[in-house]
């Protein structure tokens, strides 16, 4: 791929720019990154390929991307070495990688160069099962190669009230419909069909919009964790099970409820932004509702309750040098960002970053998304501060998740 010139005539480097510079840094994860930046796209003949019975597939529009209805697509890739490249069907005006169909086999594919063989997720077992009130088991518990996902809420607050975060599309504030609350024994029975395939899942994570509403502020947000999580422990001989959820961020009194009346091991509440300035600029709703240092507070809070390490916050990679208000240098950008994940750590909160893809439903859709080198210095140095502060990622890893380039290389580095 050619190298492409930024309008201050910096040079933005490849994927091979970066490989090589990089060099102790393995090549399928910074691939990984780069396709998760550029975005993928299924060739007709690579959807060929996909086997509904065999492969777990998504088919409806996902963040405001509008995928063709009459085909199915798969759920994401598998490169050889077990990681995850968990990237969105993107247009090909946006430049992403192909994936095409090669002698049989899928790759990806860019300039008309094979870069990678890649894998489908194959489907578990459960995703063929109803619970006993009919409901499809996969529209209750979603799944990833090694773990399975809960939403607690289809419905942001913030979303709702066009205060939502200006990356997000997940619950864009035009959403018409909110899906049925579903009901914890449907939860029980699909936990339970889907715990009991061998050697398949070792981790339950939950996540979910914002609600603000309850006798405290995000009281009924903590309700319906509880009432999930009770749910799920239903199927657990023991007090805590493999299981985190990520929350807005709740108070001292909320975060001992939720460690004491349920099983979860570890807490997660994503700041999204580690400066406070930008932070109040793209996380208006978050802004407003808690702030910044609060939001720090409770995290560290947290760990008082949760453990050392236990305790994790999500950042959205490169969303800070979004335009107009964000760092305008990737150094200044790093060296901040750094220095407050280090204050976290050094206070046992470790954070891990998502590589931002800017997507068409969200506010910052005009935007710009990060350069590969960037993504990867940051991944390296949140990485190196998890090392230094001996935290473990462990809940978080590339089985558990496998959606952070900074907690892929604790298995890979020293
Ligand atoms: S809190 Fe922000 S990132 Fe999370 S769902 Fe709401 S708008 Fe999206």
């Amino acid at each position: 791929m050619t190298a492409t010139l930024t309008a201050t005539s910096e040079r933005v480097l490849t994927l091979n720019d970066v490989i090589a510079k990089y060099s102790h840094i393995p090549r399928l994860l910074i691939l990984r990154i780069d396709a998760q930046i550029r975005g993928i796209h299924y060739t007709d003949q690579a959807l060929s390929a996909v086997d509904p019975a065999i492969h777990q597939i998504y088919s409806r529009a996902r963040h405001g991307i509008k995928e063709d209805e009459s085909k199915q697509y798969p759920a994401s890739l598998l490169l050889r070495d077990g990681s995850l490249i968990i990237a969105s069907h993107t247009p090909l005006e946006k430049n992403p990688y192909l994936v095409d169909l090669v002698d049989g086999r899928l790759a990806l594919v860019d300039n008309d160069e094979i870069i990678e063989f890649v894998e489908l997720w194959e489907k578990p077992a459960y995703y063929e099962l109803y619970t006993s009130s009919g409901i499809p088991m996969k529209d209750v518990v979603s799944a990833r190669p090694q773990r399975l996902d809960l939403s607690s809420s289809t419905y942001c607050h913030f979303g709702a009230k066009h205060k939502g975060c200006k990356f997000c599309a997940i619950y864009p504030p035009d959403r018409k419909t909110v899906a049925a609350r579903i009901k914890p024994q449907d939860i029980t029975e699909t936990i339970r069909a889907a715990i009991s395939e061998p050697g398949r899942f070792s981790f339950i994570h939950i996540t979910g919009g914002t609600k603000l509403g309850g006798k405290e502020l995000l009281d009924a947000e903590l309700e319906h964790y509880i009432e999930t999580l009770q749910a799920i422990g239903e199927n657990f001989s023991t007090k805590k099970f493999p299981c985190d959820v990520t929350t807005t961020a709740f108070s001292e009194k909320q975060l001992h409820r939720l460690y004491d009346e349920t099983g979860i091991m570890a807490y997660t509440t994503d700041m999204e932004v580690l400066d406070e300035e930008k932070f109040n600029w793209i996380c208006p709703g978050k802004s407003e509702t808690i702030g910044y240092r609060e939001w720090k507070k409770r995290l560290i809070t947290a760990v008082g309750i949760f453990g050392r390490g236990y305790v994790g916050t999500g950042i959205v990679a490169g969303v800070e040098l979004a335009k107009p208000f964000g760092f305008t240098s990737e150094d200044e950008a790093l060296r901040s960002t750094l220095a407050e994940a280090e204050d976290l750590a050094a206070n046992g909160v470790t954070t891990w970053g998502t590589v931002w893809k800017v997507l068409p439903g969200a506010e910052f859709r005009d935007q710009k998304g990060p350069s590969l080198e960037y993504c990867v210095r940051l991944a390296e140095g949140l990485y190196q501060l998890r090392v230094k502060y001996d935290l473990k990622v462990d809940f978080n890893d590339y089985r558990r998740c496998g959606n952070h380039p900074d907690a892929d290389l604790s298995r890979l580095l020293k």
